[in-house]
């Protein structure tokens, strides 16, 4: 098991995932571009490098591939970086993973493509799934320090890249239900029946989704849209999955339609809104 490790990207996931690092034996060394995100318990570093110089293994928990891969880049220019391992768990697409895998490995460093799921929520409780590929001999050697902030490691392969799969399909999954949920509680107020009543009856229905069972009832109803992601890495979610259906070229029938959806969104909210406030977005729409 790693010595010492290193977190980089303290935001909306980073931060709590890395407090339940910072509880336990191993000591953790953190770094933001934004300051003072250091959960209680870790060791605040001014720069990428000196976390890098004194972890064996870096957690990355980043917005976006363009921004994984110029920190990636960043980590293998540095000196006596080999044998490092370098897990990303920030949701970037296929492509970005396989030129960071590429990048890290020609360093003589392993990287693994390891996206997570549930949410802030999630991240909060402790109860993320990690989405690993990449080498299970390392998801191993790793998993008692995986199991302080995850509910759930599944292997889905070894390869960099197949992670961002199984993490773009969900994500298009949950896209497409807070969508369509949106649209379907609107249809539902247009007749006059309360939203409670809707979800009540929904949630033990056929038509029962994640957004009906947590996102409604928790942050919509209540009004307070704070599910803890932004619109936009949403949006950028739903983007990769069309890109990468389009390569694979499998059924995309519903891929650009719901992708309306968030593009209209992220072009109606201001930067870093949260992504339940599609149900506000449409609303204002049926009126106009
Ligand atoms: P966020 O924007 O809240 O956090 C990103 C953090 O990275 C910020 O603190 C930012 O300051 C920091 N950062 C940006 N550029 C940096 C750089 N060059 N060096 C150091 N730090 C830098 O986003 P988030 O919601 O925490 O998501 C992180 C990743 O996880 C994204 O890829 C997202 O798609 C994915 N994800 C998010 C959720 C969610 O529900 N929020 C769930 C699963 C996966």
């Amino acid at each position: 098991a790693p010595k010492t490790i290193g977190f980089i990207g303290l935001g909306q996931m980073g931060e709590p995932m890395c407090a339940f690092i910072c509880k336990g034996d191993t000591p953790v060394l953190c770094y933001d571009r934004v300051p003072d995100r250091t959960p209680k318990g870790g060791t605040a570093k001014d720069s990428l490098a000196e976390v890098v110089a004194g972890a064996d293994t870096v957690f990355l928990s980043l917005p976006d591939g363009k921004i994984v891969n110029a920190v990636v880049d960043d980590i293998a220019a540095l000196p006596n970086v080999a044998g490092k391992v370098i897990i990303d768990m920030s949701t970037i697409g296929p492509a970005a993973a396989k030129q960071a895998a590429a990048t890290i490995e020609g360093a003589g460093m392993t990287y693994v493509d390891a996206p997570v799921s549930g949410g802030r929520q999630g991240a909060l409780k402790a109860a993320i799934t990690i989405i690993w590929s990449g080498p299970k001999t390392e998801m191993e050697r790793h998993q008692a320090i995986l199991d302080l902030f995850s509910k759930n490691t599944f292997h889905v392969g070894e390869t960099p890249g197949q992670g961002q799969a199984v993490k773009l399909l969900n994500n298009f999954l949950s896209a497409t239900a807070m969508a369509a949920s949106s649209e379907a509680v609107l249809f539902g107020l247009a007749h006059g029946v309360e939203m409670k009543t809707i979800l009540d009856v929904v949630k033990v229905s056929t038509g029962n989704n994640t957004a009906i069972e947590d996102k409604f009832p928790n942050r919509v109803l209540p009004g307070t849209y704070d599910a803890g992601f932004f619109a936009e890495l949403l949006n950028k979610d739903v983007r990769l999955y069309n890109e990468f259906v389009k390569e694979a070229g499998t059924s995309n029938l519903m891929g650009e339609r719901v992708a309306e959806v968030w593009n209209l969104v992220e072009d109606s909210l201001p930067p870093q809104s949260d992504f339940t406030r599609v149900f506000e977005v449409l609303e204002k729409r049926n009126r106009s």
